[in-house]
């Protein structure tokens, strides 16, 4: 594997690699990795000759009053966890290298944004869209790799990718848990241990969603209902939202029908954690 920290010479190498007639597979992460962002590795190296992975703590996409200073990094951990699910190029740059003095565009979500955490996160997704538009156009991969962990993301990654024409192929790949049920996720860690243990209630209150819709409810507010009592019962979490949509438009339902998320935020001390299960009816 090797580590870039220059866009340019990340370039010159996939330019390359392409006229040698290489695909090329892409992983956006921020780094900290688990066996989620494992699993779109995996996923790239099956089906691409080159697998490139960014880690960066990308400041566009948090809010003033959110975790970027304090987010984890420790990149040793992060390229021996690469190399073995099988990276070719690693590519970490600074906030410098991306972003430099004083960018003059950025890319601003119109849709999609004013529900689930898009609401509770102002900024977010365009922090994010901008970020992963710069990654498309520095790695022009085939295809790129994001994770249903992040729901609302990948809608959104799919009409930037048909909105801005980028030849790329969305793939997306189911979230991976702990054994309990808990997503993965790199805030895992900011669990305390009482909360790590009430966390997989998260799961559990969206396992409870889907029984109840399977058996016949059909009613999005009494599904919500259920899970907000479930995970107050349970954790000490405070509920920053749960939302039921139509998926991927993230449309409301009168009625559930068709393809609907069930999502949750919950806020721990020191980590807001979030899940969605998908069912389709
Ligand atoms: P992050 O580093 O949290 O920005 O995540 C980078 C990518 O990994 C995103 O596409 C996430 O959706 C995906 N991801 C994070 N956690 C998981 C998980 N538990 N299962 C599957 N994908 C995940």
């Amino acid at each position: 594997m090797k580590t870039f920290t220059s866009a340019i010479e990340l370039q010159k190498v996939l330019r390359h690699d392409r006229t040698n007639k290489k695909s090329v597979g892409y992983v956006a992460t921020m780094g900290y990795l688990h066996e989620g962002h494992a699993s779109l590795i995996e996923n790239a190296r099956r089906e691409n000759d080159i697998v490139v992975l960014s880690i960066f703590v990308n400041p566009l996409q948090f809010g003033p009053n959110e975790d970027f200073a304090s987010y984890p990094r420790d990149l040793d951990r992060d390229e021996n966890l690469a190399v073995n699910a099988g990276v070719d190029y690693l590519f970490y740059p600074t906030v410098d290298e991306m972003y430099g003095e004083n960018p003059s565009v950025k890319v601003v979500v119109q849709n999609r944004t004013d529900c689930l955490c898009g609401r509770k996160r102002p900024g977010h997704f365009d922090g994010v869209a901008t970020v992963v538009t710069k990654f498309f156009n520095i790695i022009l991969p085939d295809r790129a790799y994001f994770g249903m962990k992040d729901a609302q993301q990948v809608a959104i990654i799919d009409g930037l990718i048909q909105d801005l024409n980028f030849p790329i192929e969305l793939v997306t790949v189911d979230i991976v848990r702990e054994e309990d049920g808990l997503a993965r996720s790199s805030r895992n860690v900011f669990l305390l241990e009482d909360e790590r243990h009430e966390a997989k209630e998260l799961y559990q209150s969206l396992l409870r969603a889907k029984d109840a819709i399977i058996s016949g409810e059909r009613n999005p507010q009494k599904v919500i209902a259920l899970v907000e009592e479930h995970i107050k019962a349970r954790t000490k979490g405070k509920i920053d939202y749960v939302e039921i949509y139509q998926y991927p438009e993230l449309k409301l339902l009168d009625v559930l029908n068709g393809n609907i998320i069930i999502a949750v935020a919950v806020k721990f001390r020191h980590a807001r954690l979030i899940d969605n299960i998908i069912v389709t009816l």
